[in-house]
């Protein structure tokens, strides 16, 4: 078993390539445990109950502890918290400092230890069955079943060595407790790894779909994936009868923008729209960067007039931030689309919103037009805010 877990604590940093954070802890995780254990077998060539016993075996537990603290952290990372876990950590400094001071009794220091190696692996075992904040796959119940086969043993020779000493005198008696212990720890080396393989791929994974459905500059939706969210909103906007908006920005005169303050000026701009369409964003609104200096907004359960209210939030956010953080103005010209029937797609949408948008250009810029509202007397054409 400790061939296995050096095999693969060397192993793993020389082939996984560069890693992301959960990725090196429970590297790490695994290089301590396997120092612990071959710290643990080099003990027993020393006189036993010398100070270099003590000193080798203490330095053993702490390996061991500390590892199962690491990959508990690597667990807790791939599960999308960022609390560090620090009830393994505390156990494994209580563990090694209580068993390097009662070294002198072997019923106590094996008692110590494994108790406390059990009740480190019950708290990481429970972690791992709280709810993740992200998604992801199975592996966290492989480690569940590792981790509880391993308590069962761990458990049971804690309790051999403390209280029935006589029949459990060390690691390398022939005791049932011994021979399962092995099997048991090979076994689950085995799955350990595996699941650990599991879990980065799982991390990369998310990574990649994250990258796959959000634009790079901005952080929010790409076209692809708001056209794929959309389509979904709709259909569910048509079977529960709700209104369904969309909202076409484009940003105006954005060359001047790129003329005047360099690509990179732009660039900060279209950050800056982002931040404004999450800002203004409610639940329900679904945005994205549709192309170069072009945003739209999918607005679910809303009408003329929750469209018209997001467009005067956003002008409003746009005419606070924007010279105060850029320096200067950063208008838009927006097109209204209203659902008008239930089998209008996603497409028909964009292209009524885009000759909107169209119009409002051609009337001036900086401001929004929804031109089913032309026909209410009491509805301004424009909602424009200029300067
Ligand atoms: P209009 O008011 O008619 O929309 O004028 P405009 O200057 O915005 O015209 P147009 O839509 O044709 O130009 C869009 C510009 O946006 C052209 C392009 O260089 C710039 N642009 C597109 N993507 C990016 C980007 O990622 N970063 C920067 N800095 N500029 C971009
Ligand atoms: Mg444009
Ligand atoms: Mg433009």
């Amino acid at each position: 078993m400790t061939l296995n877990l050096l095999t693969i604590a060397v192993a793993l940093p020389a082939f996984m390539g560069r890693v992301n954070r959960p990725a090196r802890f429970a590297q790490a995780g695994v290089a301590l445990q396997a120092a612990g254990w071959v710290l643990l077998l080099l003990s027993s060539l020393a006189e036993p109950s010398s100070w270099q016993d003590r000193v080798v075996s203490t330095l053993s537990m702490a390996g061991i502890a500390a590892g199962m603290a690491y990959n508990a952290i690597a667990f807790d990372l791939w599960c999308g918290r960022v609390a560090f876990a620090r009830a393994p950590a505390v156990i494994a400094v209580l563990l090694t400092a209580g068993y390097g001071i009662g070294f002198d009794s072997y019923p106590f220091r094996v008692g110590w230890a494994n108790g406390l190696f059990t009740l480190q692996m019950a708290i990481v075992v429970a972690s791992l069955c709280r709810k993740p904040l992200v998604p992801v796959g199975r592996w966290r119940w492989l480690l569940v079943i590792s981790l509880l086969a391993q308590m069962t043993v761990t458990g049971w020779r804690g309790v051999l060595g403390a209280f029935y000493t006589a029949d459990f005198p060390n690691f390398f008696a022939p005791h049932m407790v011994n021979l399962f212990f092995g099997l048991v720890a090979n076994i689950t080396v085995v799955l350990s790894l595996a699941a650990l393989l599991l879990a980065h791929r799982d991390e990369a994974a998310r990574e990649l779909e994250r990258l796959a459905t959000t634009d790079g500059l901005t952080g929010v939706l790409n076209r692809r994936a708001w056209l794929t969210q959309a389509a979904i909103d709709l259909t569910m906007g048509e079977r529960y009868r709700q209104p369904v908006g969309v909202l076409m920005v484009d940003l105006d005169h954005f060359k001047q923008i790129n003329d005047h303050y360099g690509h990179a000026g732009g660039d900060g701009a279209l950050q800056l729209f982002a931040e404004a369409l999450r800002a203004v964003a409610r639940t329900g609104d679904v945005y994205c960067r549709y192309g170069g200096e072009e945003f739209c907004v999918l607005m679910n359960q809303a009408d003329a007039a929750a469209v018209r209210a997001f467009d005067l939030r956003l002008r409003a956010w746009l005419h606070e931030a924007a010279p105060r953080l850029l320096g200067y103005a950063l208008p838009y010209s927006a097109g209204v689309a209203m659902r008008l029937s239930d089998d209008e797609t996603i497409e028909a949408l964009l292209r009524r919103a885009d000759s909107a948008l169209y119009s409002a250009k051609a009337l001036g810029r900086n401001l929004t037009l929804n031109p089913d509202e032309l026909d209410e007397p009491d509805i301004q054409p424009s909602l424009s805010m200029r300067d």
